[in-house]
């Protein structure tokens, strides 16, 4: 664990109407969670500054220049912020990794790269959000307008901290919007650099905000501000209901993308090493904790054996290690909770009967400090366990068996999630059989896991509503008004 040192623990402040704000000095603590180490201390923001944040948004949506900038020069905005961070990518990158556990090899390669693609590819969309001319009856011109939401709360996890930071971000900007964002407590520390980005390019003051702290107290007050418009949600499926419960109060949009128990079905005609490649990444990558992670693995009764053999070998090549050794491919969980989340439903599966395969334990790693679990596989899973039911977010797969296409629809669908879907097969009409038949927001075909900032990504069933990402997310943050025009 050499690479993994000591930093000094920073204090930090949080970003509200163009300034950094220490907050009432109440703060929580932030880990490293390969070393356990505190790395540095956040304000944990109170309904007070919750309220100063909507106050700039708000002052920056109605009164500052935001509201008068062109759309094209809110593009070119957005444009200078993703060149600044592509060029901080390896800063950004290492404190990702420093703070969530993830491999430097993800958070350079994946990461970086793709939050910069989607600032770049909303800033193309800016002076392009157009309204339409409607022939309505009678002696009228009726034409609509695509105007901004308003102030947008954005809160995110802790997964992905900086990228689905941008998933929200990106969109609610080019469309005229201000935003407060809210990191996950466990991952404040990319989220406030972007904020310093945002300061050195140019934007003004109060357009983007970030505030820090938990989220049943900071996270609730901006979900019950009367003054925001708009939550735009990733999270766990339970923390999703209880936005949309309180965001009834003041009848705030809301879009949530949230769990998922994605299947990844491998036929007996498939290419069988792309398969396996398929699955082994579709869990691990991200060490499990990704909402679309393909955690329940459907295998063709016919090859089960031939399959788990090969999938079994490359699994175990995956050990738990240093973020920042280039060859790691598994970091620690995120925190303690989690590991013990993630270890609890070991237990369970354990304890349903599933016979473990590889894995199955937290690991030691250096000096036995961090949070890591073994990359770990259930076979011979029933459908009813918990198991197979409920989001891990963690490094388990559980292995079910199916003999037709049909049982392959019906498994597939049969937990209240749908956000995700793979398919490995040759043949054409089964591939596209399965597409149709399965209730999931995208689904990938011999292939796991592909992103693109032009690519629509979002749930059905319990895993949310709204889409990010793609012409659709424009949906989200912008409304239209219809005007009609007597010229009678
Ligand atoms: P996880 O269970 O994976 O930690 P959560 O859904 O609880 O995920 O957290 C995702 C984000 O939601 C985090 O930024 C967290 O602070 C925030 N959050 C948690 N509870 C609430 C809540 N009651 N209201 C608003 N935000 C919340």
């Amino acid at each position: 664990m050499s690479v993994i040192r000591q930093q000094a623990v920073e204090r930090k402040k949080m970003f509200v109407g163009g300034k950094w704000l220490e907050g009432t000095g109440k703060t929580f603590e932030v880990f490293n969670p390969a070393t356990e180490e505190v790395i540095a201390v956040a304000p944990d923001a109170t309904e007070i500054e919750v309220g100063a944040a909507v106050t700039a948004a708000r002052a920056a949506l109605e009164e500052g220049p935001w509201g008068r900038m062109s759309a094209r020069e809110r593009g070119r905005l957005i444009y200078k912020l993703a060149q600044r961070i592509s060029e901080k990518a390896e800063e950004l990158a290492r404190l990702e990794s420093l703070n969530n556990g993830k491999p430097l090899f993800e958070s350079s390669r994946v990461d970086l790269p793709s939050t910069v693609e989607c600032f770049e590819y909303y800033a193309g969309w800016a002076d392009k959000i157009e309204g339409e001319t409607i022939p309505v009856s009678g002696p009228y011109l009726n034409y609509t307008l695509r105007e901004p939401v308003g102030v947008v709360g954005a809160i995110v996890p802790w997964n992905f901290p900086l990228l689905l930071a941008a998933y929200k971000i990106a969109p609610a900007l080019a469309c005229g919007n201000t935003v407060i964002l809210k990191p996950a407590e466990e991952t404040p520390l990319t989220a406030l650099r972007l904020g310093e980005l945002a300061q050195e390019v140019g934007f003004p003051e109060g357009v983007f905000n970030v505030i820090t702290g938990l989220g049943p107290s900071t996270g609730a007050a901006l979900v019950r501000h009367p003054g925001v418009d708009k939550i735009a949600f990733t999270g766990s499926t339970s923390t999703g209901q209880e936005i949309m419960r309180a965001a009834a109060g003041t009848l705030k949009k809301v879009s949530l993308e949230l769990g998922g128990k994605s299947p990844n079905v491998v036929f007996a005609d498939a290419d069988l090493d792309a398969a396996v490649k398929g699955a082994v990444s579709g869990i691990f990558y991200g060490k499990g904790e990704v909402c679309t992670a393909g955690s329940r693995l459907l295998v063709e009764e016919k090859i089960h054996g031939q399959f788990m053999e090969k999938l079994v070998e490359r699994s175990k090549k995956l050990t738990p290690g240093d973020p920042f050794d280039s060859k790691t491919r598994l970091g620690p969980l995120v925190s303690k909770v989690q590991m013990e989340r993630v270890l609890g439903y070991i237990d369970s599966g354990k304890a349903d009967g599933a016979p473990i395969l590889t894995g199955g334990k937290r690991a030691s790693v250096g000096n036995g400090k961090g949070y890591f679990v073994e990359a770990t596989v259930f076979d011979k899973v029933d459908q009813n366990m918990k198991i197979a039911q409920e989001e891990i977010f963690g490094p388990v797969l559980a292995t079910l068996r199916f003999e037709s296409l049909e049982e392959a629809i019906q498994k597939a669908n049969a937990t209240v999630y749908g956000l995700a879907a793979g398919i490995w097969t040759k043949d054409v009409k089964k591939a596209h059989a399965f597409a149709k038949g399965v209730k999931a927001g995208t689904v990938w075909i011999n292939t796991y896991g592909d992103y693109d900032a032009a690519a629509p990504f979002g749930g059905y069933k319990m895993s949310g509503f709204g889409r990010d990402l793609g012409k659709a997310a424009l949906e989200a943050y912008t409304q239209t008004k219809t005007v009609w025009v007597n010229l009678g």
